[in-house]
């Protein structure tokens, strides 16, 4: 009878050692995931206003006359 209950434990024990693992093989593999396709790895290029200079990413940059300006108001401006 005693066996019996050491080897409930030990049955017990190896049950949640390997639960254990396998949480945290998948927060392994959820850390190593690659990000979502919608968010660009490569860095973006910076373009500065030609208003302000402040610097800005490409693609958020409003262009005119080949000058690329941080907003609006600035593009109406025009280049300093
Ligand atoms: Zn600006």
């Amino acid at each position: 009878m005693k066996y019996l209950l050491v080897l409930i434990v030990l049955v017990i024990a190896y049950n949640v050692w390997r639960k254990q693992r396998i949480d945290d093989r998948q927060a392994d593999e959820q850390q190593r995931r690659p990000p979502p396709a919608g968010t660009p790895r490569i860095p973006q290029q910076m373009v500065p206003c030609a208003r302000c200079g402040l610097m800005l990413p490409q693609s958020d940059a409003l262009e005119r006359d080949g000058h690329h300006f941080c907003c609006a108001e600035h593009r109406e401006q025009g280049p300093a």
